[in-house]
């Protein structure tokens, strides 16, 4: 079966039985809460189980998004929208679509974090699997409890590297399930075929296991061979279960992303976000850059300050994107340095370097600072990845614009407290010339006479649509091509007006059309290169429209 339009009557949304009556308002999926109208009333035995007064979605909406601006403060707020969207999905998602710029933020990072922290406090309804050690030996028959049949999309987290909060154990629950939400309303995936699911293999934050109400497993973490046979047992139960899922890995810890990501791409459909999604975000950031500085991908250097996930994440992208114009791989590698927190990474460290840091480890003189290795190696972009504030100081972006008319500056650490440089002190300190983009939001700039509004390259412009795409194509693998199809895509995106203003990316208010088109571009990449299960539709892009979920209320009578 292909990936389907959402789901038309009521017996295909996975519920064995047509809810009726009481049944009905407790299924977030069906209910309408007061939009049920007075024939649905009669017919469904809803009669006198709401208020008279029969709303509209609309209306029901202004009066949520009322109720959410009337809460004191964010987490507030998050609270909230999760018991909206337990209570009425179409109605959570009209909110989230329409407020797009206010809602994010509130349902994912960075309220989100907070949320994660506090998840044992504010936890009321189970949304999403947890997946214990406890669980070993039957994860196939767990994941059949999970009351909808048609999953095709999972996001888990062992809660590991939860942002840039560290070890949060089950606490991290609160990321698959923000993101699988963004996944509905970014995208339009349909909800029901999402499941969040945590993997609780233990936790070493010492005040997670000395606290008194945490959720988890109150254990240290599992690892090595524990650890991967629990993981191979999960991979190959999401693959008997739900055999047209894509599984999406999200916030490991950086050992075990870079591992699982590598071994089970090609046994099902799966990517990390963290590593290839932020990769594609910042690359079509850089060659939206291009716009404004001239020039090529292939003839740019590369300074990032941070060697994780993401960092080693954009270069390798960098390199599929710089050799797709002509250079040679080690060219490509030769063209991205990096400056960890031991200094910069060059082969004589030798045995010090983790595997992900090792192919750009170059034969150079060892230098210990970023203000050394600006000077030195003269990059035309500087991308801080590192979590450590303050790192871009007055004399690094100075000098970054003594090399470069329009220096590219991105300082994409989150949350705002960890940037490697704020907005205003990116245009201050270089004149105005800096190409700025963050992974926090920063608020617009004005100076010395110009407006600057700084682009954010949040995961949010790729993910989504690569999901959609894979999906839509049932694409065999997501494959970096696809997040370079992405990445171009979403570069090609951006107007000449937000140019003007300094801005790499397109505004947020446009994601579902930036999912559309992206989608649009992972699947004929798909369809190209034979990995689609399906046949390729005349017009991808209609075809792909036509399986996005709007929120609107259906006729159920
Ligand atoms: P990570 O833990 O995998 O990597 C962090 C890297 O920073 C490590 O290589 C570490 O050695 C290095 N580092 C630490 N202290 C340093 C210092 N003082 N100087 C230089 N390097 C130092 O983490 P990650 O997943 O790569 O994420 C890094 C940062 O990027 C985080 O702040 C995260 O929020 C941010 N991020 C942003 C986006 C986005 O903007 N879309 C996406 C993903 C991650």
């Amino acid at each position: 079966m292909t990936f389907p339009p959402p789901p038309a009557d009521l017996s295909a949304w996975g519920a064995p039985l047509q809810p009726r009556g009481a049944a009905l308002l407790t299924d977030p999926l069906l209910n309408k809460g007061t939009a049920f109208t007075e024939r649905e009333r009669d017919a469904l035995g809803l009669r006198g189980l709401l208020p008279p007064r029969v709303f509209t979605l609309e209306e029901q909406m202004q009066r949520s998004l009322a109720s959410v601006r009337r809460k004191p403060d964010a987490l507030e707020k998050y609270i909230y929208l999760t018991n909206l969207q337990n209570r009425n999905e179409v109605l959570f998602y009209r909110l989230v679509v329409d407020h797009v710029e206010e809602m994010v933020p509130l349902i994912y990072t960075p309220t989100v974090g907070q949320a994660c922290l506090e998840y044992g406090a504010i936890y009321r309804r189970p949304r999403g699997l947890f997946l214990t050690l406890r669980e070993r030996g039957r994860i196939a028959e767990v994941l059949r409890l999970w009351p909808r049949e048609g999953v095709r999309l999972i996001v888990v987290t062992d809660g590991e590297r939860i942002l840039g909060l560290g070890d949060l154990g089950a606490l991290g629950m609160g990321i698959p399930v923000g993101k699988l939400s963004l996944y509905t309303a970014c995208a339009g995936v349909h909800p029901s075929y999402t499941l969040p699911i945590t993997l609780d293999v233990g936790t070493d934050n010492p005040d997670l296991l000395d606290g008194p109400v945490y959720i988890g497993l109150k254990q240290k973490r599992a690892r090595g061979a524990v650890y991967d046979e629990f993981i191979e047992e999960f991979v190959t139960a999401v693959a008997t279960v739900f055999p047209q899922a894509l599984l999406q890995w999200e916030d490991f810890g950086n050992t075990n992303a870079f591992r699982l990501l590598n071994r089970y791409r090609s046994r099902l459909p799966s990517f990390n976000d963290d590593i290839q999604g932020t990769a594609a975000v910042a690359l079509a950031g850089v060659i939206a850059a291009l716009r404004l500085t001239g020039g090529s991908l292939r003839e740019q250097r590369l300074l990032f300050l941070g060697a994780g996930e993401a960092g080693t994440g954009i270069a390798d992208l960098y390199v599929a994107a710089a050799r797709a114009e002509g250079l040679t791989e080690a060219e490509a590698r030769q063209r991205c340095w990096f400056v960890d927190s031991k200094g910069l990474v060059v082969k004589s460290r030798g045995a010090d370097l983790a595997h992900h840091k090792q192919p750009y480890a170059h034969d150079h003189p060892f230098i210990a600072t970023l203000g050394e290795a600006v000077r030195t190696l003269r990059p035309t972009a500087l991308i801080g990845v590192s979590g450590m504030p303050a790192t871009f100081t007055p004399e690094i972006v100075g000098q970054m614009t003594a090399l470069n008319p329009r220096p590219i500056i991105f300082a994409l650490s989150n949350p705002t407290s960890k940037a490697e440089c704020t907005a205003e002190q990116a245009y201050a300190w270089s004149d105005g010339r800096a190409i700025f983009a963050s992974g926090s939001p920063f608020p617009a700039v004005d100076f010395k006479g110009r407006h600057h509004v700084p682009g954010q390259g949040n995961n949010i412009y790729i993910f989504p649509g690569v999901g959609l795409g894979a999906l839509a194509s049932e694409s065999r693998e997501v494959t970096d091509t696809m997040f370079l199809a992405a990445a171009r895509t979403l570069a090609g995106l951006v107007e000449p007006a937000d140019l003007a203003v300094g801005r790499v990316y397109p505004a947020l208010t446009k994601i579902r059309e930036v999912s559309l088109r992206i989608a649009a571009a992972v699947a004929a990449e798909a369809h190209a290169t034979g990995l689609a299960r399906v046949a390729r539709p005349v017009d991808l892009v209609a075809d792909i429209q036509a399986r996005m979920f709007d929120p609107v209320y259906r006729e159920f009578a």
